[in-house]
């Protein structure tokens, strides 16, 4: 008897250690394509510490590669949404994959360090939700590439300011009870995308941008954006500024990226 129990405890070793070896093959496959097509390192073992006291994380063991692998499956997907160009003026190097992500005392699914060209994306915080897990790449994306503008305005942006609500105050909230006036399931104020948005004008912008490469989210801006004038500037502002930055991703990118989505 307690050889049989012996056997099955080496038969579940043995297991769990293939499935280890399994999915480490499926990551590193994902790994190559993503290094050889884009010149990105996706970092999933021995991670540095990190460059910042501000940002904090823990690796991910080997015990996570399941949960790990389905990730990278999107995060790929996602990448390959991007011409080649497109990353190499951000001179991108790194993406860490890590759990447990602090900015500060906040929860991050995020974070970008600019001094170091690194991405932190936290693998754990929305399992089970592709759908966040796209648009939250995205969104970092975005704090990326504001980064290698000359002269972009960190906290400011007169014009996008202008043009929402009066009295309206990044920050503070919509306030109890309020609902959008013109899309039902819209952020209470109009030319949001999100109430994350609404905290301030740069988050405004990273959630903007977000929402044009995740299919869903991008046919559903169009349809708020007839109704809700202060979102439709903001999504042209937004248009051109992502064309601005890569010449590749114009009308014609958007009309295939429709078209396949
Ligand atoms: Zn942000």
């Amino acid at each position: 008897m307690k050889r049989k129990i012996w056997f099955f405890i080496v038969v579940v070793i043995f297991t769990l250690a293939f499935c280890a070896s399994a999915k480490a093959n499926d990551i590193e496959g994902i790994v190559q394509r993503v290094k050889e097509q884009y010149g990105i390192n996706l970092v999933y073992v021995s991670i540095p510490v990190s460059p910042s006291p501000d940002v904090t994380y823990v690796g991910p063991g080997k015990g996570d590669y399941s949960i790990l692998f389905e990730y990278l499956r999107v995060i790929e997907k996602e990448i390959q949404k991007y011409p080649p160009e497109f990353f190499q003026k951000t001179n991108l190097k790194n993406i860490f994959f890590v759990k447990k992500l602090f900015y500060q005392d906040k929860a991050a699914e995020g974070a970008y360090n600019y001094p170091h060209h690194v991405i932190f994306l936290d693998f754990l915080r929305n399992h089970g939700n592709k759908i966040a897990q796209r648009h939250h790449f995205h969104h970092e994306i975005y704090h990326m590439i504001t980064q290698h503008i000359p002269d972009y305005t960190l906290h400011h942006d007169e014009v996008w300011e202008s043009w929402n609500e009066p009295g309206f105050a990044y920050g503070k909230g919509a306030g109890s009870n309020q609902k959008n006036p013109l899309n039902l399931f819209a952020p209470p104020k109009l030319g949001f995308m999100t109430e994350y948005a609404m905290m301030s004008v740069e988050e405004d912008k990273a959630e903007t941008y977000a929402c044009f490469f995740v299919s869903s989210q991008h046919k559903l801006m169009h349809r708020w954006m007839e109704k809700d004038e202060i979102l439709r500037k903001k999504v042209e502002y937004m248009k051109n500024f992502i064309q601005n930055f890569c010449s590749q991703i114009n009308e014609e990118y958007w009309q295939r990226f429709l078209k396949l989505s």
